[in-house]
């Protein structure tokens, strides 16, 4: 089995926050596709002795703060194909956007392990909050706090063992 895992999501849900906690070094970006692999972001991590490979997706494009959605939908395209599990990242913050629904509905069909992680879990209340996230049929989920590190551990115990 491989070991990448691709972070996607839409916009300012935390997945760069995530990444930057997780990595130890980072790699290269490898520029087999040019205009693509611009956008993304790759380092090294390990967890319970397993070494994987992180891809953080998005958010490199200079110059703008616009992200098209299409240009999500190709990160998420591109992930499915090249990653051997997926995180799907979403803010309990803002709750469900149509993005959200937009890239579950991509993920719903994908073979691969998908972790859908719920960010910004900072407190009991957005605990809760975070329950809505069922709704996007993609079965249970792992609340997180990325700044502080909270609940990471269960997430990379789960994301180890598929790997
Ligand atoms: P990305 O666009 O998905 O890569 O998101 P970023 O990692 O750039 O984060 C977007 C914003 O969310 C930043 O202001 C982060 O500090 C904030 N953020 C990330 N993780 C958390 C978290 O666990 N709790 C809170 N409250 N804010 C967070
Ligand atoms: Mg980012």
């Amino acid at each position: 089995m491989g070991n990448i895992v691709a972070i996607v999501g839409r916009p300012n849900v935390g997945k760069s926050t995530f990444f930057n906690r997780m990595i130890q070094r980072r790699e290269a970006i490898v520029d087999a596709v040019s205009g693509v692999t611009r956008d993304r972001n790759y380092g090294k991590s390990d967890w319970n002795g397993r070494t994987f490979s992180l891809i953080d997706t998005g958010g490199y494009v200079k110059g703008s703060d616009d992200v098209f959605e299409s240009e999500i939908d190709k990160q998420v395209e591109l992930a499915i194909d090249e990653a051997d599990a997926i995180i799907f990242m979403v803010d309990v913050e803002s709750g469900i956007t149509g993005m959200d629904e937009d890239v579950a509905k991509l993920l719903r069909k994908v073979k691969k392990p998908v972790f859908l992680v719920v960010n910004k879990v900072d407190n009991a209340k957005r605990l809760e909050n975070a329950v809505e996230f069922y709704s996007l049929g993609l079965g249970n989920f792992y609340p997180i706090a990325s700044t502080s590190g909270s609940g990471t551990g269960e997430l990379l115990d789960a994301l180890v063992e598929s790997l």
